[in-house]
């Protein structure tokens, strides 16, 4: 008897739903950062061990639907909540949230699959504010996706309340995204790492040609800002800045992909990106 579903981490941006995506996977597959909203579109990460499979849904933020980027991101974690068979709630040890998952969301009525509690940073908070909280939640599971402390008993917790079922993919199988996919999100997370505050959110990334037929693999990257001041920003003096984005996500690509890599990086201006639900689905933010 085989056990297999989909487990959907929820919860207020960075409180460490992609860090823990990561660590469940073992594979750095979304991108994490200290600024919120850094995941945009659910990513999706495969574990199997032993009889049991999670396809593992990370997703962006809940958040106020303030934007249309932001309305986008907020109805892909409320599909993937749908679509759970577990959710995972994530929260923030040192962050005193006492809402649900329900209130958190906005939602009518609570979510049909069963809802673990999961407190993560146990490692950001002294051992009395760690009791503190222990008591406070008798119920949850206590985590540090940093650390990987407590990961195997939650897994152990999230495994015995999986549906009875065949697996959905092959056990092999990491990710039901293709390394091109991540690596746009990779050079997206380059440069929001390298920019600082200078062009906040305003950055967004695409693939547009991925030959693996070549060596090294020939990529070649579009990254979108919003105005022609932060293309000169991106560019740097002399080109120095993108020079050296380029190189430090060629890196990480090469780790994902396991072999050398050729990127071809480029900037373009596409005004107003962020409120053109045109231009959002072009570059794969896909509203249903
Ligand atoms: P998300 O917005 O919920 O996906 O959050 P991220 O996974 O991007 O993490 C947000 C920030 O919190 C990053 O700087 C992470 O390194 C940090 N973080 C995530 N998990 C932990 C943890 O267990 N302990 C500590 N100290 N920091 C963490
Ligand atoms: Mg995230």
């Amino acid at each position: 008897m085989t056990r297999a579903g989909i487990v959907t981490v929820a919860g207020k941006p960075n409180v460490g739903k992609s860090t823990l995506l990561n660590r469940i996977v073992g594979q750095k597959l979304s991108i994490t950062s200290e600024k919120p909203q850094s995941t945009r579109d659910r990513i999706v990460g495969i574990h199997t061990q032993g009889d049991a499979q999670m396809v593992v849904f990370d997703t962006p933020g809940l958040l106020d639907p303030v934007y249309e980027l932001q309305q986008t991101m907020r109805s892909a974690a409320l599909r993937a909540l749908e679509d759970a068979d577990v959710i995972l709630y994530l929260t923030d040890a040192g962050a005193r949230d006492t809402r649900t998952l329900a209130e958190a969301a906005g939602l009518d009525s609570p979510p049909k699959a069963p809802v673990i509690h999961v407190v993560n940073k146990t490692d950001s908070v002294s051992r009395m504010q760690l009791k503190a909280e222990m008591e406070r939640w008798p119920d949850a599971v206590f985590v540090s996706a940093l650390t990987g402390d407590g990961v195997k008993d939650l897994l152990d917790t999230v495994r015995g309340r999986l549906p009875e079922s065949e697996f959905l993919y092959p056990p092999d199988d990491m990710s039901t995204q293709s390394v091109r996919f991540f690596a746009a999100e990779l050079v997206r997370e380059t440069a929001l790492e390298q920019l600082g505050d200078e062009v906040p959110y305003s950055v967004a990334c695409v693939v547009e040609e991925f030959r693996e037929d070549r060596s090294p693999i020939y990529v070649r990257a579009l990254i979108y800002v919003e105005r022609d001041s932060q293309k000169k920003i991106l560019i740097g003096s002399k080109g120095a800045r993108i020079r050296s984005i380029g190189e430090a996500a060629r890196k990480k690509i090469e780790t994902l992909a396991g072999a050398k890599i050729y990127l071809d990086l480029w900037v373009k201006v596409l005004p107003n990106w962020r409120r053109d639900s045109g231009a959002l689905e072009r570059l794969g933010y896909k509203s249903r």
